[in-house]
């Protein structure tokens, strides 16, 4: 038996306004960082009313990170500037490696009765941030549910939880991306890798988190964890629904703009101008459009 991750900190997420005017909660983001390192930023969609949504994140650019959307109910459609599409659908995930750079937009469509999902960013490291970009794209029957031990279930998007692995693969940071459900009366000790940054993020219901001194953490909050090598939670008279995630710190310097993270000033602004000047994507067909809404800058993320 290892350590406990004690409780780091407990975090309520907070109502903000993103793309072209998409409302969300924001779980974590730039104010804080390093303290997710690797990951940059955790965004919660979900409204009954599609006025908070349907604008959408029209074409924006992404270089240096990985966006990784996670859809429970509803529909986004996807279409990037290399001719790539589709449909983010219930249950699905997308692993999107931005790499040094797509051009993309994400629309989420009328959902009944809501929309619901999450897009969490990892940052890549200095080697890995212009790397050729990639998806994974992951159909709900495709995430595999296990039971780890007797009232658990996790649906391992990346990872492996009891032998059984998920399908995102080959991943710089080494992360595990996990949907893990609680039964009442239950204590679920799940073991991660010590040095990791590791997090969660409750869905549903309550649940007790850390050890001895463990803290209490409802819906919308985000619990990040201290060093161990086991993240317990305990379930008192409902059960808990959270993502679990953690990944390898990168350890490096982080110049943030908005959609575009690199390592220092320079590349940012390198970044900016390649995509102001129409040479940001680095490879494939050149089917890039230009965007005819507002730059990156002032509908971006940060
Ligand atoms: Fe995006």
């Amino acid at each position: 038996m290892g350590t406990i991750r004690a409780v780091d900190r407990l975090m309520q997420s907070r109502p903000t306004i993103e793309g072209a005017g998409v409302k969300l909660k924001r779980a974590f983001g730039s104010p804080h960082l390093p303290l997710f390192d690797p990951f940059l930023l955790l965004d919660d969609f979900h409204s009954d009313n599609p006025e908070d949504y349907l604008a959408g994140f029209p074409m924006h650019p992404h270089r240096g990170i990985e966006t990784i959307t996670y859809l429970l109910q509803g529909r986004v459609l996807h279409k990037d500037s290399m001719g790539h599409s589709g449909a983010i659908e219930a249950g699905d995930v997308q692993w999107m490696t931005a790499g040094g750079g797509i051009i993309h937009e994400e629309m989420p469509q009328v959902s009944q009765p809501a929309l619901w999902g999450f897009q969490l960013w990892a940052n890549l490291p200095a080697a890995q941030k212009m790397m050729a970009p990639r998806y994974q794209e992951i159909r709900r029957d495709q995430i595999p549910a296990v039971s780890p031990a007797p009232g658990v279930t996790v649906h391992v998007i990346c990872g492996r939880v009891a032998g059984v692995e998920g399908p995102v693969r080959e991943i710089v940071i080494d992360p595990e991306y996990l949907d893990v459900t609680v039964a009442p009366q239950t204590q679920y000790d799940h073991p991660v890798k010590a040095g990791h940054r590791v997090f969660a993020y409750v869905l549903d219901g309550e649940g007790r988190f850390g050890g001895q001194d463990g803290r209490s953490a409802g819906v919308e909050t985000v619990v990040l964890f201290a060093d161990g090598d086991v993240v317990r939670v305990a379930v008192a008279g409902r059960a808990v629904r959270f993502l679990l995630v953690s990944g390898k710190p990168i350890g490096e310097p982080i110049a943030w703009g908005g959609p575009i993270v690199m390592n220092t000033r320079e590349e940012l602004t390198r970044a900016f101008e390649e995509y102001r000047d129409g040479t940001f994507l680095q490879a494939g067909p050149s089917t890039a459009r230009r965007p005819t809404r507002p730059g990156p800058q002032r509908r971006s993320r940060n």
